[in-house]
């Protein structure tokens, strides 16, 4: 087994995740668990390998910080969960610099930690869909003085 996508590491990685508020944020949501239920886990996991390989793994990705959907598909919840949604967030939370090529090791890294968090979530009952995450976008569209409470989503996350 390749020493990227060693349990402890991967379990390490989403304690380390868990005590972000903003990252514990991201769940399932009722559309994202419909699309699981109807591809099946084995297809996702090889979405999440194809999304990975052409919208993170390369050394530049096209719209780097913005390339990651909120929700619609279960990976893209969960690369903003894992913080793999952009080169920034994997810089910051995983040590994966910026500006080359992920390695073949760092790929089956990030797909191994979406797929656990997936497990995860689904061992948990369903809740409705990422509603906090919405209404605080809600909320900062209609009174911009509401912008500091939050954080930018496509910007590399402080730690908080
Ligand atoms: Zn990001």
């Amino acid at each position: 087994m390749s020493a990227a996508a060693d349990r402890d590491e991967l379990d390490g990685a989403l304690a380390r995740l868990s005590g972000s508020t903003f990252r514990r944020r991201f769940r399932l949501g009722a559309r994202e668990r419909a699309v699981i239920e109807a591809k099946g886990l084995t297809r996702i996991r090889e979405h999440a390998d194809r999304l990975i390989a052409d919208r993170l793994a390369p050394a530049l990705p096209r719209n780097d910080g913005k390339q990651t959907p909120m929700r619609g598909h279960p990976v893209f919840v969960a690369q903003h969960a894992t913080a793999t949604c952009c080169r920034g967030c994997l810089a910051k939370w995983h040590g994966i610099r910026a500006g080359r090529a992920l390695t073949v090791d760092e790929r089956a890294f990030v797909v191994a930690l979406i797929g656990r968090w997936l497990d995860a979530q689904l061992a948990q009952p369903a809740v409705e869909d990422a509603r906090p995450v919405r209404a605080r976008i809600r909320r900062k569209a209609a009174n911009p003085s509401d912008a500091e409470e939050m954080p930018d989503l496509f910007a590399p996350p402080r730690k908080s």
